[in-house]
């Protein structure tokens, strides 16, 4: 199934049956659907989106956008998620080293276009990686920042071509610690030491307790997403 009429109407189909539908089963319908074609992309923030995969979708590619700029905490949570919940984490690489890119753009580009680096270290190289799939899993939730206040669980990916899928869209901070606690989910060690967002080290700073959440992401800019999910 890759004709993109079909791939509208199933994620149509989709949409209305699971407008709010239990993570599970949104995972399950998605392995049912798209099986070979299925990939869930993994920040590895924490380890709730790859282990609802590892239960419900164990035979999707997991991806990993590996930006080159990764603190040591996140690349040791791929490892641990990747082992533990023996699942197929596939590196996805940016065209250029960082070596390269600074050759290129000039050192640090993160400090003075982020959204040129972005694009060129995550939007990318994703769009790329996708291309091999008809529909794609990702953690993003509604109260992570306005911008996601209206994701829906299942959608069209204009952009893309496929169908995106968001099984914790409608997942509080509340659901993630029980989930948390209740599997013993691998989390990265970050979270407990101030980072409650964690993207590229030169762009994520630990944030007071109370505080935004993403204000610690790109904080000196009016940037508030990488550009994946816009
Ligand atoms: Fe570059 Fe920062 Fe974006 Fe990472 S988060 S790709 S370092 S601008």
């Amino acid at each position: 199934m890759t004709a993109t009429t079909d791939l509208r109407v199933v994620a149509a189909e989709g949409a209305d049956r699971f407008a709010d539908g239990p993570a599970a089963d949104v995972i399950a319908w998605a392995a049912a659907t798209f099986p070979g074609r299925l990939a869930v992309a993994a920040s590895m923030q924490d380890g709730v989106l790859p282990h609802l995969a590892s239960r419900f979708a164990p035979d999707a590619d997991v991806l990993f956008l590996d930006t080159g700029y990764h603190f040591a905490e996140t690349l040791q949570t791929r490892n641990e998620v990747a082992e533990r919940y023996r699942l197929r984490v596939l590196d996805v690489a940016p065209a250029q080293t960082v070596a390269e890119q600074d050759a290129q753009y000039g050192a640090r580009l993160h400090d003075r276009d982020p959204t040129l680096c972005c694009a060129l270290r995550k939007t990318a190289p994703l769009d790329a990686a996708l291309g091999r799939y008809d529909a794609w899993i990702n953690g993003l939730r509604r109260v992570d920042a306005p911008t996601r206040a209206d994701t829906p669980v299942v959608a069209y990916d204009e952009k893309r071509s496929m169908v995106k899928i968001s099984p914790l869209a409608a997942w509080t901070d509340e659901d993630i610690d029980n989930y948390i606690f209740a599997h013993e989910v691998i989390v990265n060690p970050l979270i407990r030491q101030g980072y409650p967002s964690i993207g590229c080290a030169p762009c994520t700073r630990a944030v007071a307790p109370g505080a935004d959440p993403r204000s610690g992401r790109w904080a000196g800019f009016d940037k508030t997403e990488c550009g994946i999910h816009l």
